[in-house]
């Protein structure tokens, strides 16, 4: 078909449109760099100049768009003008200024796909089923196809039951197990439900995807058909919020529903990341005292706070929280002007004139840790009347020292107990100097 020249004013809006870019280069590599190129008829049909119809595209572009089929998977019209809409958008709302080598892009842009969705009738706090309310497990792919990193903040799904169209928010799955039964053969499978885990540490960025299970609770409403071994769900719509405020759909406008069982509680989870580590490397027990030096250390990736370390003890078979002291006072003592201090093994003068003993936390008060950052030193509690809770005994006689454990208590007030205990002999003993 001989080519029929396209009426000049077409022309130029398709170019001024346009910007000389083609929407191809953008929709596909979001590339906005100034194309030599021709102006396309996206039906092939080059006597038709509508504007629908017509389209700028680079050289190799157009080359590959008429050399498509229409029986082969190459590039399609409607396809074409889905990207073309997109650059004219982008050009529209000033996001590409001439000359720019790259579009400048301020939003996430995500897309996600259903893997799986599954029913399970909702249960109250006893355990009984609560006819007309519903949980929806929605196992849920995400990926961010923009270089802004986001979080998602919120889960919308919006699904159409006996005619009513219902919205629901959903919220990152808690972890455990999901019974179901899969067809053809109605074999029982198991599957493990884990939280779609998305916060500003762990973000989701540029072309990563991200999985995990998503609860919708959906109250006051008859699912179709629950004894079924699986349904389809019709004109189900999904939509993640991200950080930003931008609402993202997510595809599907049916999904087949299997009924499950899910047991989220009792399941052993992944230990937690150990933020702090310990060791108890010196113990010292006295009438009054439980002084002890400690190794700490913080084992995440980030600076952390210590707030504070606890001890507690078995008297009389009954665990007892110390109460801790921040300075080394003696307290049995006829004088106040004693404190405890530390002696060298066979250093004489060392006996005489024992080192003060360096605390932990100065004052008590709270400190911050460096990633893989020690400290050592030493904490001092007091064992006394008000420490026993149970039944009055006579304390040093019913403390067990065997069963004192420390814990080393984060800024959220997470305790992490000190379970290491350094197995050489200490360099010295615990003796008395003269407070200054
Ligand atoms: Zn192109």
């Amino acid at each position: 078909m001989a080519r029929v020249p396209v009426p000049e004013d077409n022309q130029a809006q398709v170019l001024i449109l346009s910007r000389r870019r083609c929407c191809i280069c953008y929709g596909l590599h979001r590339d906005v760099e100034i194309k030599r190129g021709q102006i396309a008829h996206l039906d092939r049909d080059n006597t038709n100049y509508d504007m629908d119809n017509l389209t700028f595209l680079c050289l190799v572009h157009h080359d590959e768009y008429d050399g498509t089929t229409s029986q082969s998977k190459g590039l399609r019209g409607s396809e074409v003008k889905q990207y073309r809409q997109l650059l004219y958008d982008t050009i529209t709302a000033g996001v590409l200024l001439a000359g720019d080598k790259r579009a400048t892009v301020a939003t996430p842009s995500i897309s996600g796909d259903i893997l799986s969705v599954f029913w399970e009738r909702a249960r109250d706090a006893k355990g009984n089923p609560e006819p007309r309310n519903s949980n929806l497990f929605v196992r849920l792919k995400l990926v961010n196809h923009e270089d802004v990193p986001c979080t998602v903040d919120k889960y919308w799904l919006t699904l159409e039951i006996g005619g009513h169209e219902r919205r629901c928010l959903g919220y990152p799955s808690k972890a455990g197990k999901l019974q179901y039964h899969r067809p053809p053969d109605n074999a029982e499978v198991e599957t493990d439900v884990y939280p779609l885990t998305i916060n500003y540490q762990t973000p989701l960025k540029l072309a990563l995807s991200r999985e995990g299970w998503v609860t919708f609770h959906i109250v006051e409403c008859d699912m179709p058909n629950p004894s079924a071994p699986f349904w389809l769900m019709q004109n189900i719509k999904m939509a993640v919020v991200d950080s930003l405020g931008t609402e993202h759909i997510i595809g599907h406008s049916s999904v087949t529903v299997f009924p499950a069982t899910v047991q989220l509680a009792g399941i052993p989870r992944e230990p937690e990341p150990l933020i702090f580590d310990g060791e108890l490397q010196v113990l010292h027990i006295d009438t009054h005292s439980v002084l002890a030096r400690l190794y700490i250390v913080n084992s995440s990736d980030n600076q952390r706070y210590v707030r504070t370390v606890t001890a507690s003890v078995e008297m009389g078979g009954v665990r007892s929280k110390l109460k801790p002291v921040d300075d080394f006072r003696w307290e049995g003592s006829r004088t106040r002007n004693m404190e405890h201090g530390w002696s060298r093994k066979g250093d004489l003068r060392s006996v005489n004139y024992p080192e003060p003993l360096r605390p932990l936390f100065p004052d008590l008060s709270p400190v911050a840790l460096n990633p893989g950052e020690p400290r050592i030193g030493w904490v001092h509690f007091k064992v006394s009347e008000e420490s026993h809770s149970g039944p009055s005994i006579n304390l040093l006689e019913a403390l067990d020292p065997d069963t004192l454990l420390f814990s080393i208590v984060d800024s959220t007030g997470k305790e992490y107990p000190i379970t290491k205990t350094t197995e050489t002999k200490p360099d010295g003993f615990i003796s008395l100097r003269h407070a200054s």
